[in-house]
């Protein structure tokens, strides 16, 4: 399995984020790799190119990054600027691999067109991202990462209804065996069991 980065554009601030996109992969890629992997009892499929952009104006275009759900290939990595704090590199980038992860699984809702479906797919995002996350990293980096994490989603500026926020309250109250139970029914049965609202 391989990941590609690739800068936006070939100004220095938009290689020196991409240059620490390749640092922060070179230090944590294979542990993050294989925290996927050993949580949700499956492979990679394929490998995943990323496009890293700085200086996204997510009031003009739009929220932060994505994961591909259409093109169904690469993950966009934006940044309101062009020198993020490394973790929230490792936020946004476990976060949009794991949509590409249920993705190369076809196990879950393969788009987030809307509310409903957004809530839906976070929902399949959050019931293993935070186990991940915690097989990643050191303890003090995985607990700063969880936290600003819940911090960002609790972001009033987000719609009202929040279904980051409700997705990811909604994982938290789950216990780890419950958790597990629901990784296997996406994963290994292809069943989404998850609650309607
Ligand atoms: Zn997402």
């Amino acid at each position: 399995m391989k990941i590609y980065f690739r800068p936006d554009e070939s100004t220095l601030p938009s290689i020196q984020l991409y240059a620490q996109h390749r640092r922060l992969w070179q230090e944590h890629g294979e542990s993050i790799l294989r925290a996927f992997e050993k949580v949700t009892g499956e492979s990679w499929q394929n490998g995943v190119r990323i496009l890293v952009v700085g200086n996204w104006d997510s009031e003009k275009n739009g929220f932060n990054s994505s994961a591909g759900f259409k093109s169904r290939r690469g993950i966009s990595l934006r940044y309101a600027s062009f020198n993020p704090p490394d973790w929230r590199v490792l936020s946004n980038l476990v976060h949009e691999l794991g949509h590409r992860f249920i993705d190369q699984h076809q196990a879950g809702s393969p788009h987030a067109d809307n509310e409903a479906e957004t809530l839906e797919n976070h929902r399949q995002l959050f019931v293993f991202l935070v186990d991940v996350i915690n097989r990643s990293f050191k303890a003090k980096l995985a607990q700063k990462i969880i936290t600003e994490m819940e911090a960002n989603y609790n972001d009033a500026r987000k719609s009202e209804s929040n279904p980051y926020l409700k997705a990811w309250q909604w994982s938290r109250q789950l216990t780890f065996k419950r958790r597990q139970e629901i990784c296997w029914l996406m994963f290994a049965q292809k069943i989404a069991i998850l609650p309607k609202k």
